[in-house]
């Protein structure tokens, strides 16, 4: 199995870098934003917990986060390995992942953070919200209370990971093929 993280801040190309990723890899894909997206959708009582916390960019509290998470691992426990989008998002997701992976015997192989500047991400965000609907991407308040959450529980685990020797950065500038050959390149180094 391959496990891999890919950590970045909103707007930094996440999702994008995923799709080309699970394909190349045969990766089940987990984005806990995604989920929280088709549970509002859906109307679901995970869906109108998570929307108030999601609305105003503020982080969804982590037993909710982290026992949905648990789940998606689960129904995809025979898969070749999964690439984890946007969780974890604070130590104690990290943790709970460690320790629930070890219990399956699994583990993170490798994360990899795409890095780019704070006044690019909120011009590429305000963009997307444009086209997307999403009410966490049409407001600039909301938008740097999501870099506030980066910032205060989210970066921590650059430093969680770098002890573990996992953690790899990226340039996330440049045009989108440019940047996949980044992270395709820091996996290939990793599985050679
Ligand atoms: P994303 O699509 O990854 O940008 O996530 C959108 C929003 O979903 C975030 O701003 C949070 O409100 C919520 N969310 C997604 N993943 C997590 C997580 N791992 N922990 C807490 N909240 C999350």
């Amino acid at each position: 199995m391959l496990n891999i993280i890919l950590f970045g801040k909103p707007g930094s190309g996440k999702g994008t870098q995923a799709e080309f990723i699970k394909e190349k890899y045969k990766l089940v894909h987990i984005s806990t934003g995604e989920i929280f997206r088709k549970n509002i959708k859906n109307k679901t009582d995970l869906g109108k917990l998570a929307q108030k916390y999601m609305n105003n960019g503020d982080l969804v509290p982590d037993n909710v986060t982290i026992g949905m998470l648990k789940t998606e691992v689960d129904s995809n426990i025979n898969s070749k390995g999964f690439l984890f989008d946007g969780f974890p998002r604070t130590v104690d997701q990290a943790i709970s992942l460690d320790n629930y992976l070890q219990k399956k015997k699994l583990k993170i192989d490798l994360t990899i953070a795409i890095d780019v500047k704070d006044d690019i991400l909120i011009e590429r965000i305000l963009n997307r919200g444009l086209t997307s609907g999403r009410k966490d991407d049409q407001d600039e308040i909301k938008i740097k209370n999501r870099f506030d959450e980066y910032n205060s529980k989210t970066s921590f685990l650059e430093e969680y990971y770098k002890n573990q020797n996992k953690f790899k950065i990226v340039d996330g500038f440049g045009k989108i093929d440019e940047i996949t050959k980044r992270l395709y390149n820091e996996i290939e180094e990793f599985i050679k």
